[in-house]
């Protein structure tokens, strides 16, 4: 998926990609951040090692394809290299917050790449700098560095035992990897929000937030890592360790329906495949007379399909997508997106006019883009457009690394469907049952709380913020 599309309402924080013991790491790291472009396009960074054990950075604000060049890259040279994409939520965007994050430490430098979002990193901020650390960045990723190296004057004490003990002090979503000269450590949080997967290449190992990127430098999947593991990568191979005793699966739902590309694979279940069956599902809960069926590029073509071949309306192509917008619309301000959405979309006329339209998109969040894209249709000719949404009412925000607002810019928090249906001007309006997400998935372990408000970890100081922020 690219970029333009990611600026419609959602973004997902951040992509993360690592390689281990592969001649031209930071190039391949290139081409792994490349696939994970759609995590985030706000800023990249690959660090490497080199034979000499030196850790080297290049990072920046932009693309992966703006940051780097061969010159860039040839400055990085070395067998092992971490990288990172970087959409910002918390601690907002700049280049300091642009990872990795590259630590200088007598005890050994080190690297650190994070996708997801610490639910208690305001309570950790404070004990952090109350002990004396200076934190570079206002991006709660830094935060485990700190609590790796608070006890750094133990130096008998194992590098692993420390990663630990600071992992088991951090709570929320994350995907973490940690690059020293001598090994990778990749860390998955013990709800496992955020995946992360690990595949061989040649003689080394790749970690990657998506399976795509594996398939792009044609790594062969090994296994995702699992909720509150982490796998070490070094000379020796791999090998796996638990930080917690306490571990569930609540793989963030949010993935399948929107985030991830189609081509990953999560946890065994291919994501195209999850959002088509979706799309079945939907048609089986919210059928709808029509003569065509069209889907909002590209996210919900899956589930598009889906919805036509379970239900026998022809799949039409009655939006299109401008693929050359580049940049102009990926800041995440609404200004800018209220106005974005008429360049990145249009509908095509000969298709939609006099037909009834059912429209498939995947979710709704602030309502905007398809009450425009509702209006669209119909200024094209089209004679109803019944609105589908391939997953349930989206009521509460999210806390883990998705921008998913305030209760007052939710549109469905506080309104029932008739209402959403009346503010985004549709014929009808329904949407996926939780349920549905569940079997589309072969799994009931999916976190859903910015549908049903369930979180699975504990908030801590988040409510303060969410009061701070009018979440509550
Ligand atoms: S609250 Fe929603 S977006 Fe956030 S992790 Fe859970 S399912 Fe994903």
């Amino acid at each position: 998926m690219e970029d333009i599309v990611r600026d419609r309402e959602l973004h997902e924080e951040c992509g993360v990609f690592g390689i281990w013991g592969v001649p031209e790491a930071a190039g391949l790291t290139y081409y792994g951040l490349h696939s994970l472009q759609h995590r985030g396009q706000e800023g990249c960074g690959i660090v490497a090692v080199n034979d000499d054990g030196q850790l080297r950075r290049i990072k920046g604000e932009g693309l992966v394809t703006e940051v780097f060049n061969e010159a860039r890259l040839s400055s990085l040279p070395g067998t092992a290299a971490i990288g990172h994409v970087r959409y910002s939520t918390t601690g907002g965007g700049g280049i300091e917050n642009v990872q990795p994050f590259l630590f200088r430490h007598n005890t050994g430098d080190f690297a650190l790449a994070h996708n997801g979002n610490l639910v208690n990193s305001a309570q950790l901020r404070r004990y952090l700098e109350d002990r004396g650390s200076l934190f570079q960045s206002s991006s709660d990723s830094e935060i485990l560095a700190h609590l790796i190296k608070k006890d750094a004057v133990d130096r008998h004490q194992p590098r692993i035992s420390a990663i630990m003990t600071a992992l088991n002090m951090i709570e929320g979503a994350f995907a973490f990897l940690i690059m020293t000269k001598n090994r990778i450590y990749a860390c998955r949080d013990k709800y496992g929000l955020r995946p992360l997967s690990v595949a061989r290449l040649g003689n080394g190992y790749v970690v990657s937030s998506e399976t795509c990127a594996f398939d792009t430098i044609g790594a062969e999947f090994i296994r995702d890592i699992g909720p509150g593991e982490i796998v070490t990568i070094d000379g020796h191979g791999i090998r796996s360790l638990h930080y917690s005793e306490y571990r569930r699966n609540a793989m963030c739902a949010m993935e399948y329906i929107y985030f991830a590309r189609p081509d990953s694979d999560i946890e065994g279940c291919n994501v195209h495949g999850f959002r088509k069956e979706s799309g079945r599902l939907l048609w089986e809960s919210a059928p709808a007379e029509a003569d065509i069926v069209v889907g909002v590029p590209d996210s919900s073509l899956s589930a598009a399909m889906g919805y036509s071949e379970a239900s026998g309306i022809p799949y039409e192509m009655g939006l299109i997508k401008n693929k050359y917008i580049g940049r102009t619309f990926i800041y995440p301000s609404q200004a800018m997106r209220e106005k974005g959405v008429r360049m990145k979309l249009s509908a095509v006329k000969t298709i939609v006019k006099g037909k009834r339209v059912v429209l498939i998109d995947d979710s709704v969040v602030r309502g905007t883009t398809s009450r425009r894209i509702v209006s669209m249709l119909r200024e094209a000719g089209a004679a109803e457009v019944h609105l589908r949404i391939a997953s349930p009412m989206i009521k509460s925000p999210c806390f883990y690394g998705v921008d998913i607002s305030t209760y007052d810019e939710l549109l469905c928090a506080r309104r029932d469907e008739e209402e959403a249906r009346q503010v985004i001007g549709a014929d009808s309006l329904a949407f996926l049952p939780e349920e549905a997400l569940f079997r589309a998935g072969g799994r009931n372990d999916l976190c859903l709380a910015c549908f049903n408000g369930h979180y699975p970890t504990a908030l801590y100081q988040s409510i303060e913020e969410a009061n701070r922020d009018g979440k509550f």
